[in-house]
């Protein structure tokens, strides 16, 4: 396929209509809409205005061609292999829109689909079927790295390839901790937690337990007791804590009857902390300007979501939470803020109480005796719960 024949289907003949910002969903098209406004009258929804409140279709049409392009393509164009025709199925302009949630006034959305000169399409990257988005070469080489670790080789910093998969991927395993690095300081998710926070952490406690509700008991454990957790390798002791009392209970209790010792604890100084609890909200899919920022936020949510997924106690765990671990020990030890900072720990979604946080804190000595005087040790008590009732209510 010629350069010419490529750049003709990329073509689009909006109709010579004005449209209004009521009649479009999307908040960036909206915004395009009401920086463009040039007539008092919308063809689509008739309204009529003092002053100007309409815009060309064109005006939103390179947007959304622009985007169309980002994402598909003609299947010739975009290198579909064929074999006695186009193995890959070629999909509507309808289609393409509709999977870009394009949502608007019903005579626009057919305006802009018949707009396209091409009617046939595939889905791409980077105009070519066979390339990846970013944020599904980041996914693919997060899944790369999880399976390394876990099943391969665990400790690869220095060397320079350690992955024997022949596939392509954007990044080599190693380079993918600097890259969630980069990112996380690119979307502004290091922040800090003030001093004076209050934090929870419960264990639990058979009725026959009478072991002293002081810091010792309700601390870190010692770092030869410190089994494999979510965060913390075998061996290297880390501190989990919870934003709520409710989080801190559901993540030890399992039905009642049940009891436990719940301390609270309160942050004695400013700490940096990467917040994967509250992910930045995703630009629009139109908005080309942001399309790396909104790439960025779609391999967190995953990401994310992996590091604070449900995992059956089954054993396997030791395996399943080895991904985790490392990137835990990376943000512990090799990581740095753009300000030099070392980081205190990780916030991230309980995995069995959905609206929960935790927070894992980072030892800021490694010996014998962690040291954890990011937080201060104020009290604890005992709490039972004789039935469901309770136990729902103390969770909830
Ligand atoms: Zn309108």
């Amino acid at each position: 396929m010629g350069q010419a024949k490529s750049e003709l289907m990329r073509d689009w003949n909006a109709p010579d209509n004005y449209v209004c910002a009521k009649c479009v969903d999307d908040d960036f098209l909206k915004k395009v809409i009401r920086n463009n406004v040039n007539r008092q009258t919308c063809d689509y929804c008739q309204c009529e205005t003092h002053t100007h409140s309409a815009t060309p279709v064109s005006a939103l049409m390179e947007h959304i061609s622009n985007t169309v392009f980002y994402h598909f393509n003609n299947p010739t164009c975009g290198g579909a292999p064929y074999d006695e025709g186009c193995i890959v199925e070629p999909i509507s302009t309808e289609d393409v829109l509709y999977e870009l949630s394009l949502s608007c006034n019903d005579q626009l959305f057919e305006d802009i689909a018949n707009a396209f000169t091409n009617k046939e399409w595939i889905r791409t990257a980077s105009g070519n079927w066979a390339s990846s988005h970013p944020h599904e070469a980041m996914s693919d080489s997060w899944s790369t790295f999880a399976n390394i670790v876990k099943h391969e080789v665990r400790f690869f910093f220095q060397h320079p390839s350690v992955s024997k998969t022949s596939h392509w991927q954007e990044y080599e395993p190693q380079q993918i901790l600097p890259v969630i690095g980069k990112l996380v300081n690119r979307l502004a998710l290091l922040k800090k937690l003030p001093v004076n926070t209050n934090l929870f952490r419960a264990r639990n406690r058979n009725e026959d337990e009478n072991w002293e509700l002081n810091e010792k008991q309700m601390g870190a454990p010692p770092p030869e007791k410190a089994s494999a957790g979510r965060m913390n390798p075998a061996g290297i002791s880390y501190l989990y804590l919870a934003y709520e009392q409710e989080t801190a209970l559901a993540e030890v209790l399992s039905r009642p009857p049940c009891s436990a010792a719940i301390a609270h604890f309160v942050t004695q100084q400013e700490l940096n902390i990467l917040d994967l609890t509250q992910l930045p909200r995703r630009p629009s899919i139109f908005d080309s300007a942001r399309r790396n920022e909104l790439e960025g936020i779609i391999f967190l949510e995953v990401f994310a979501s992996e590091i604070s997924k449900s995992v059956q106690k089954n054993r396997r765990e030791h395996i399943e939470y080895i991904p985790s671990q490392v990137v835990s020990e990376y943000f512990a030890m090799l990581f740095e803020d753009n300000r030099r900072n070392k980081l205190d720990g990780i916030a991230y979604r309980s995995s069995v109480r959905p609206k929960g946080r935790n927070l894992v804190l980072f030892p800021k000595e490694r010996s014998c005796i962690p040291q954890f005087d990011q937080v201060i040790f104020h009290q604890a008590r005992e709490q039972t719960f004789s039935d469901w009732t309770a136990f729902s209510d103390a969770i909830a």
